[in-house]
């Protein structure tokens, strides 16, 4: 069976994890803590970043440093991973999910705008597919109407829009370093912080509250409980891991950017699909490879019966059980759960072998008479 996704791995980790243990330092925030959250502050030129246990658990940091409260309004695509929702329903705040562009997946600027209340505290959006939203019409819709926006940057590490990193827009993103992702320790994930007055909080709120990071600073001598927090730490074995991926990111983005090329080329000529569109502001980092098919289910069948998994993605949140109960979608739902419901994400990672995608073009040419 050909795999849809395989945790990427350079062959270096064990080396990186071993020199973790002789530190002596296995808890968060140690030397390789350090050496990945330089190389993310350096390679996105964000003034600050940390690192997370997961995307998810810095989602719940930005709904915390935003200071969502019930009743707040927080307006997101349906179409994403129920942690961008999850983050903001566990501080009360009653989501309204907005409809997507059919070209990219990613939040409609234009159902932002009409979404908009008196009790709107923020925005957040996904680059679905590491492909960046319409990050200008968020931005001018938040300007306007005084909204903090988090860009939910889970599957984005290394794209751009207009020139710009995605995570570097909003005024706070994350990013996943989960096994699905293009660059992984298993679980993990980080929270950029581009609105310099929350720096501070934030360092408090990932160390249960207190100002332990000012103190290991040497900025005061013991530290105690300052504010709300949790946990929200790294542990240095997964860091060791992440930092190999990040010393090999452009190898690993490379590898991945040519097997998306070598679907797009492959499958373009099939009329009765559509292919992932990349906007001309926008670089992707391959994150994944979709195709929008009327017979989901018969081709997700037929490449199982060839030895391929492939696979469908996100179920509309605001049709989900918590959804439901946590949030509404506001206007039309015109493309979300009709365009989600046509997605079939073919196998795609690090290493993946020419000749297994090949197969996978070949056998879905076959299903469409080619
Ligand atoms: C993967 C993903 C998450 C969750 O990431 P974790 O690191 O597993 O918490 C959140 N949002 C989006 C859009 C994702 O793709």
């Amino acid at each position: 069976m050909l795999n849809f996704n395989k945790p990427c791995y350079i062959g270096k980790e064990e080396t990186a994890i071993q020199e973790a243990i002789a530190n002596q330092k296995l808890s968060g925030n140690g030397p390789f803590g350090l050496r990945c959250t330089n190389w993310l502050e350096d390679y996105l030129g964000c003034e600050k970043a940390i690192l997370t246990p997961s995307c998810t658990g810095a989602l719940e940091m930005t709904a915390l440093l935003i200071e969502t409260n019930p009743g707040d309004e927080i307006i997101m695509p349906s179409y994403t991973f129920v942690s961008t929702a999850n983050a903001f329903a566990l501080r009360g705040a009653n989501i309204r999910f907005v409809d997507v562009e059919p070209e990219t997946m990613n939040i409609s600027p234009e159902a932002v705008e009409r979404a908009v209340t008196d009790k709107t505290k923020a925005i957040t959006v996904v680059h679905y597919a590491g492909i960046g939203c319409d990050m200008d019409a968020i931005m001018e819709i938040a300007d306007k109407n005084n909204l903090w926006v988090i860009e939910d940057a889970a599957q984005a590490l290394t794209s751009t829009y207009n020139g710009k990193q995605l995570g570097t827009i909003g005024h706070f993103s994350t990013f996943s370093f989960h096994e699905t992702k293009n660059i992984t320790c298993g679980e993990g994930g980080a929270l950029v912080i581009n609105h310099t007055a929350s720096v501070e909080r934030a360092e408090i709120l990932q160390e249960k509250g207190t100002n332990r990071k000012q103190f290991a600073k040497g900025m005061v001598d013991k530290y105690s409980w300052r504010d709300i927090g949790s946990s929200y730490l790294l542990n240095e074995l997964s860091a060791a891991y992440l930092w190999v991926q990040f010393e090999h990111a452009g190898q690993i983005m490379d590898d991945r950017l040519k097997t998306w090329r070598k679907y797009y080329d492959g499958l373009k000529s099939i009329e009765t699909i559509s292919l992932p569109h990349v906007p001309d502001e926008c670089t992707h980092n391959a994150h994944m490879f979709y195709i929008k098919t009327e017979h989901r289910h018969e081709l997700m069948n037929h490449l199982k019966d060839n030895g391929i998994m492939a696979v469908s993605h996100y179920v509309p949140l605001h049709s989900s059980h918590a959804g439901k109960q946590f949030g509404k979608f506001a206007g039309g739902d015109i493309f979300t759960t009709a365009e989600s419901d046509k997605i079939v994400r073919l196998p795609l990672y690090y290493g993946i072998e020419e000749k297994d995608v090949d197969h996978v073009i070949s056998r879905i040419k076959h299903f469409f008479k080619l």
